[in-house]
């Protein structure tokens, strides 16, 4: 009796693998399209040049059109982003983008991670700046060493391979309670982040970075993280428009520098 009922399981076993196979079969046959994994660049159609949106609560009140078609030119102008003090801190007078469609495929999807993670630990964390313009740095640069040691090129954030966070309790955001910061930070830390709170100048709990074993000079030099290419096939043209996107933004910004 045992016997025979081992042996249905392993059929079953077998019927389901073969089954696994069809589909991965499948998969390998049909032909490839990338722009099908680029939906997070989808955005709403456009008649006339939109007005930049100057909150995230205008963005968020911003009604959805019922089209929607891939927007390779005016992409940028739908990231979010955040004023000073949003998050009860001076950060300067430029606008910080907080969106996680401004960084790296493979980082992004650490980081989407690492919410998930912190999320099931009943820790919510918001984000207060992802990519970050050479503009923008160049005024964190001006603003003292408390804010970065690093110059233009030379923060991760600049490379979409850096984010600033924050846990948020009761709506307000909680920057001075080192034992969460540690336990958001030892969450990064198991998903290969580069966690800030291990630095003392300064001490940078909400950021973490990945470059994947890159060093300042070899980003500056133009050179990419290696990323499994299995897991992310369409890189290249997404990192494409990615660079795109950010030069939008810094253009954008040095405007603002200029005023
Ligand atoms: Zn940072």
């Amino acid at each position: 009796m045992m016997q025979k009922t081992s042996k249905g399981i392993l059929t079953l076993t077998i019927i389901l693998s073969l089954a696994n196979l069809t589909v991965k079969a499948q998969d390998l046959f049909s032909t490839y399209d990338c722009r099908q994994h680029a939906d997070l660049f989808y955005e709403t159609a456009v008649e006339e040049p939109v007005e930049i949106v100057t909150s995230a609560t205008e963005i968020a009140q911003a009604e959805p059109e019922a089209t929607v078609v891939i927007d390779t030119i005016n992409g940028w102008q739908q990231w979010s982003f955040v004023q000073n003090f949003t998050y009860g801190k001076d950060r300067g007078a430029m606008p910080m983008i907080t969106d996680l469609n401004a960084l790296h495929p493979y980082f992004r999807d650490r980081i989407k991670q690492l919410f998930a993670d912190c999320e099931a630990q009943g820790i919510r964390l918001a984000i207060v700046e992802s990519y970050r313009t050479h503009a923008k740095q160049n005024e964190y640069k001006v603003m003292g060493r408390k804010y970065t040691n690093s110059g233009a090129g030379r923060s991760r954030h600049q490379y979409g391979l850096a984010i600033d966070v924050v846990p948020i309790i009761d709506s307000a955001a909680v920057w001075e309670d080192k034992a969460l910061w540690k336990r958001i930070g030892v969450t990064g830390e198991k998903l290969g982040l580069r966690w800030g709170g291990r630095w003392k100048k300064p001490y940078d709990p909400g950021h973490f970075e990945w470059t994947g074993g890159l060093t300042s000079t070899n980003l500056i030099q133009g050179m990419l993280p290696p990323v499994p290419e299995d897991q992310y096939p369409c890189l290249q043209e997404d990192l494409k428009l990615l660079r795109k996107y950010w030069r939008e933004w810094e253009t954008a910004q040095s405007a603002i520098t200029r005023k």
